[in-house]
Parts: C-alpha cells; structure tokens; sequence
C-alpha cells in the first residue's frame, strides 16, 4: 500500500492508544490500573445533560454554523468576560470539535510550508504532530536549568525567521506546573514585538491548586483585539469533565476566525450540533462542578506526590494544577518507553514514557482516576522497582513474584 509521506510521518496518538491497550487487558480479565489516563473521571454538569437532551427531544439535530451555535458563542463570551475580564465579539470565537480541532485549523490558517511553531518541552504529545500536519516544523525548547519552567531567554534563543507562533501551555500537560505571571507576561510583550502568533492552551486554566489563579494572558496585552495576535484555546474537556461531546474554541482577532472557520467549514462543517447544546447547558448552568473537581484533583495530586516521594530516587516537582504528575525516574531507567512497558508487563499499571512529552526519564501519571487507584498504582511501581520491597505481591486474585533484581 502506498501511503503517503506525511502519513508515514505521524505517529497514533500514544494516550489514545493507550487507553486502548488498557481497555484490552481489562477485558481478558487483567487487573489493570489506569494512570496514563487524560479526563477527569466525574459526571459532565446536570444542566449539560439537561439541556442537551430537551433538544435532542425535538428531534431536530441539523447541520449548525461552521464556526459554532450563536448561543454557544454568547455563553463562551458571557464565560470570557467572567473568566478573562475580556469582553469580545461573536466573530472572535470560533467553536471547534474540541480544542485539538481548534488548534489544528489554527495552525492551518497561520502556516507557510516550513513555517516554525516553538513552544516549550515538556509538551502536549500533539503539538509536534499537529504542526507536521499543517506543513510546519515542530520547534520544542528544553529549559536550560533542567526544569520544567522556560524562560523567555530560553524560547529567545530558538525564534527566528522561520517562527510563526508560540505555543503555551499552562498548567501544563504533562508536568502540572503553572508558568509564572511574569513569564506569560513576558511571553506577550515578547510576541507583540516580534510580530509572532501568541497561543496560550489554556484548557487546564481551571484546575489550579493551593489557592493560587493561572496567570490571564489578556491583562499583559497591549494591542487591540482586532491587531493582536494572541489566541487563547479553551474548551469543556477538563474543567467540566466533558471530554467525550467534544467541544473547544479558540478566541482570536476577527480575521484569523474568518479563516479558521472556512477551513472548519471543510473539515466537519462545524461542531456536533448535539454536543453544543450540553456545551450551552455546562456553561449557562451551575458552575459549583468545576471547584468541586478542582478540590477533588487538589487531594488527589497530595496523595500522588506523597506516595511518589516516598519511592527511593524518584524526583517529583508538585504539580500547580492539571491532573498530571511528572516524576523523574531516570535513576531506575534512562528510557521512558521501556520503563512504561515493564511496569505494564510486570505489574499492569498503564503509565506515559515521558519522551512522548519530549522529555525522556520521566513518566506522566494522573491523578484524574480513585484515590484507591492512585495508592494500589504506586504501590505496585514502587514494588516493581524498589529493590528493598518484598519479594511478593498480591494483586487480585493473584500473587505476584519478584523474579528479577
Ligand atoms: N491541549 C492540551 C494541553 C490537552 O491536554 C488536550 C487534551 N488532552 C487538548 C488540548 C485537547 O482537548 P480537547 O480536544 O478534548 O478539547
């Protein structure tokens, strides 16, 4: 079969695949424990559900604007003005299937073949493949001081002609750690002078811990709407736990929305009419779900670090916010591929090679799952890999024997 080069290029979305894989040995019967896992694992909001199922009631489910629902939009600029003290238009808003879509037609809208996209590592696994889609070339930056904070001298020192935009995000998926306001700060005033695409993810901007807030992106900006070149993408995935009815958005200067949506218009012809109406329910509705989520991933990342902290050699820097941990385990193994298979081999917990992340060494684990699932799951990689633990272990109905050293 001939495929084309650019699909030889891209590699399966390794969460996706993941999820997959675990949901397979679940089915024969394994006792797998989940922690590669990206959604929070609460109900969407009753008023998403509500609303979305007295329209589905009407039976009429037809094609809807490219570029979202009306009220969609009024609800994501009602959600700006609270959130981002940012009062926009409906045509700075551009509702996609999900976030990922909205940064994908983004990047088509604003790539030249060649084009570079810098953003730092470690970073979401789509971003390198999602800018090869769009014909551009994936740029990450490694803080130089060996942690997951990037400086702006950092990110400095890899623009040049070919950069097209920056991308942030913050908290951070996979580290959990929130960019400082003087960096974001920085970052804008940096973009605006440098004439480059600014795009703040911003999708875990809700799930921030220890009583601190995520930095707003517009409070550093100077430029009108209509001139800036800062995007800001969010989305109902994580703060309302709706991963499934995928819906994002991006909110950005009217021109740029206009191409994004002429691209959208060809891709999906817009959003899943259905999904936006739970979307207009969630953000329309109460909104007590997303603190009581954030409380609940608070005590969640505790125990996880705790746990974490507790196994000889991993070094792990608290996470701000997310659901995502990012230990350093290099003093147990070098390659972060091969450490996530021997613990799922071995003791069938499902982890994420930090070199997905672009960051070898370290692993991703969520927090999004039980606290049981957290304890049991950290308890059988620190089994797995401390050479002092015992020389069994029960899981299920099974006893596990150490049978290397
Ligand atoms: N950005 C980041 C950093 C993410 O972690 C995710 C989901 N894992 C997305 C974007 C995409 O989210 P969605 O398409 O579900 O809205």
């Amino acid at each position: 079969m001939s495929l084309s080069q650019l699909a030889r290029s891209i590699k399966a979305s390794p969460t996706l695949k993941l999820n997959e894989t675990a949901a397979k040995l679940r089915e024969k019967g394994e006792p797998v424990i989940h922690l590669g896992g990206g959604e929070p694992k609460t109900k969407p909001p009753l008023d998403a559900v509500l609303n979305c199922a007295s329209q589905l009631n009407t039976g009429e489910v037809r094609y809807a604007p490219a570029d979202g629902l009306p009220a969609l939009k009024k609800a994501i600029l009602r959600y700006t003005e609270e959130n981002y003290g940012r009062m926009l238009a409906p045509q700075n808003v551009i509702v996609s299937s999900g976030a990922k879509q909205s940064i994908m037609t983004l990047l088509y809208a604003i790539l030249e073949p060649k084009d570079e996209v810098v953003y730092p590592a470690p970073y979401w696994v789509s971003y390198p493949e999602m800018v090869k889609l769009a014909g551009g070339v994936p740029v990450a930056v490694t803080p130089e001081d060996g942690s997951f904070v990037p400086t702006v001298p950092d990110i400095a020192d890899k623009v040049g002609s070919y950069t097209k935009a920056i991308v942030l995000n913050s908290p951070n998926n996979p580290s959990g750690i929130m960019y400082p306001a003087e960096f974001v700060a920085e970052m804008v005033e940096f973009c605006e002078k440098k004439n480059l695409w600014l795009v703040m993810d911003d999708l875990y901007n809700r799930l921030v811990f220890d009583g601190r807030k995520a930095p707003n992106p517009y409070d550093y900006a100077t430029q009108d709407v209509s001139q800036s070149k800062l995007v800001v993408v969010q989305g109902v995935s994580k703060m309302y736990a709706m991963t499934g009815f995928r819906i994002g958005w991006a909110l950005a200067n009217r021109e740029l929305v206009e191409a994004m949506t002429n691209i959208q218009s060809h891709q999906t012809s817009g959003p899943v009419t259905v999904s936006q109406w739970a979307a207009i329910g969630a953000l329309s509705g109460v909104q007590s779900g997303i603190e009581s989520l954030r409380l609940t991933l608070e005590n969640q990342r505790n125990v996880m670090v705790e746990r974490l902290a507790a196994i000889p050699g991993v070094h792990v820097t608290k996470p701000d916010g997310t659901f995502y941990c990012f230990p350093d385990m290099s003093a147990y193994m070098k390659d972060s591929q091969k450490l996530a298979e021997l613990l799922l081999e071995r003791v069938r917990v499902v982890t994420v090679p930090g070199k997905e992340f672009g960051m070898d060494g370290h692993l991703r684990l969520s927090y999004c799952g039980t606290i049981k699932e957290i304890m049991d799951g950290l308890e059988r990689i620190k089994w797995a890999l401390d050479p002092q633990a015992p020389n069994e272990l029960v899981l299920g109905d099974r006893k596990l024997v150490r049978d290397w050293a």
